[in-house]
């Protein structure tokens, strides 16, 4: 299997950037790649929005008071951050390198303003860009979610407009008609980004080794 690949253990780990308008359905797709790569970790960002029901700070968010989200940023603790919907959201920045070092591949779920920045930090960042199957249907899925209140649902429209047109700045899309078959895309970009040979290097392809040695 290409997760347990002794390849994988000598690389870089990857980062996942993976960026929906809201509604797009990712939250599922996230679950489900993490069921099928395990050993993905998922960037867990800090937030100032309020805390929704059934989310868990420290698993969902680091929900954080506005003064404490400005110290880690002046602190330099941040990846990357951006204001979406009118919060702070940013990516703690430790988790991240150590992952990277580790060679554990990480998933950050972030808005395009936060993508555009760790692509610049990280040109490798491998960034991908959820759609929802039509316009409609984002409007039916936020009515439905029934999280938001109406002015947050107008503004998450809005947002929604202004980021399905960053779509050209990203490497990949993915359209959630169907979950199956959206995760199996997904599935697919990470499996092929993992067998890229500028990311392992030919030393560390095992059966490359033998043959590169006795030429
Ligand atoms: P929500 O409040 O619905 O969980 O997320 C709202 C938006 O903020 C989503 O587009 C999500 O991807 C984005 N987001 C979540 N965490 C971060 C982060 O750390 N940085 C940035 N730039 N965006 C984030």
């Amino acid at each position: 299997m290409i997760q347990s690949n002794k390849v994988v253990a000598e690389r870089e780990g990857t980062i996942f950037i993976l960026s929906a308008p809201s509604g797009a359905g990712k939250t599922t797709l996230i679950n489900g790649i993490l069921k099928i790569f395990p050993e993905v970790r998922l960037s867990v960002s800090c937030t100032t929005r309020p805390r929704r029901r059934g989310e868990i700070h420290g698993r969902h968010y680091l929900f954080l008071e506005k003064t404490e989200f400005a110290a880690m940023r002046a602190r330099g603790e941040f990846a990357e951050w951006a204001s979406v919907h009118g919060s702070f959201y940013g990516t703690p920045r430790r988790p991240l390198k150590q992952s990277i070092q580790e060679g554990r591949d990480i998933l950050l779920d972030i808005d395009v303003q936060g993508a555009g920045q760790i692509k610049k930090q990280y040109p490798r960042a491998v960034s991908i860009f959820l759609l929802p199957p039509s316009w409609r249907e984002l409007e039916k899925r936020l009515a439905l979610r029934g999280t938001d209140r109406r002015e947050s649902i107008r503004r998450r429209l809005e947002n929604a407009r202004r980021e399905i047109r960053a779509i050209m700045r990203y490497d990949y899309f993915v359209v959630n008609r169907e979950i199956p078959k959206a995760l199996e895309a997904l599935k697919s970009i990470i499996v092929a980004e993992r067998l890229r040979i500028s990311r392992v290097g030919k030393w560390k392809i095992p059966p490359l080794r033998r043959a590169l040695r006795s030429s």
